[in-house]
C-alpha cells in the first residue's frame, strides 16, 4: 500500500506528465525526453533543489544523473549519504533547449509543484545547488537578500519558518562548477561540512 506522502508525491508526478500547457511540454514529446519530478526518501531531513533537467536527465526521467550528479553523488558520499538518503529535485521540471537558464513563465508554472513537494517531504534543510535554485528559495522566505550573489551566500545557513516547522537554508554552488575548478570543488566538500552539522 503506499503511503499518504507516496500517493502525494505520485499526484504531483501525474500532474507534471500531463503539464502540455507548459512551454517545455513540445520540447519533451519531440525528443522523447521524460519529465523530471524528483527522487530519494519522502522521509529525507536533506533536500536538494537543483536548477532543471539536462539531457541525461530527461532522457532518463531522474534528477543528476549526468556528469554534475556524480559530482552531486561523490559530495554526498563525503558525508556519509547516499542519494536514496535525500530527496532530490529541480525548480523547472522539463529540460530547457541547449541547456539555456529556465525562463521566468517557466520558473512559475513549476513553482506550485516543487512547493507541494517541499510540504510532503517537510525537510529539516534545504539545499540548493546554484543560482536559480538559490534565488527561487529566498523569494519563496521572502528574505529580504536581493541583490546578494552566491558567492557571498555559499555555504551560509538560513533559518526559515516554513508553515510545517523551521527550516534550515542552505544555498550552495552548483555541482557543475567543481567539474573544471578544483579550487570550486574544495569550496564544495567544506559547505557540504557545514550540511553535515544539520542531519
Ligand atoms: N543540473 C541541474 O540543475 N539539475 C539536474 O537534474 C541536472 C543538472
Amino acid at each position: 500500500m503506499p503511503s499518504d506522502k507516496e500517493k502525494l508525491m505520485q499526484k504531483v508526478a501525474g500532474e507534471i506528465d500531463a503539464l502540455s500547457q507548459s512551454p517545455l511540454y513540445a520540447f519533451r514529446r519531440e525528443n522523447k525526453y521524460q519529465a523530471v519530478v524528483g527522487e530519494g526518501s519522502l522521509d529525507a531531513a536533506v533536500m536538494f533543489i537543483g536548477e532543471a533537467p539536462g539531457k541525461s536527465e530527461a532522457q532518463q526521467g531522474r534528477p543528476f544523473v549526468g556528469a554534475s550528479g556524480r559530482v552531486l553523488s561523490e559530495l554526498l558520499e563525503e558525508i556519509g549519504l547516499e542519494r536514496e538518503d535525500v530527496y532530490i529535485t529541480n525548480v523547472v521540471k522539463d529540460r530547457p533547449p541547449n541547456n539555456r537558464d529556465p525562463q521566468r513563465d517557466e520558473i512559475a508554472l513549476y513553482t506550485p509543484f516543487l512547493l507541494r513537494q517541499i510540504e510532503i517531504i517537510q525537510p529539516k534543510v534545504i539545499a540548493t545547488l546554484g543560482r536559480f535554485a538559490m534565488d527561487f528559495i529566498l523569494a519563496q522566505f521572502n528574505l529580504p537578500v536581493t541583490g546578494e550573489k552566491i558567492s557571498q551566500l555559499h555555504g551560509k545557513p538560513i533559518a526559515v519558518q516554513a508553515d510545517f516547522g523551521e527550516v534550515t537554508l542552505i544555498p550552495l554552488y552548483h555541482p557543475a562548477v567543481a567539474l573544471y575548478n578544483r579550487d570550486q570543488r574544495q569550496t564544495l566538500v567544506e559547505d557540504f561540512q557545514v550540511l553535515r552539522q544539520y542531519i
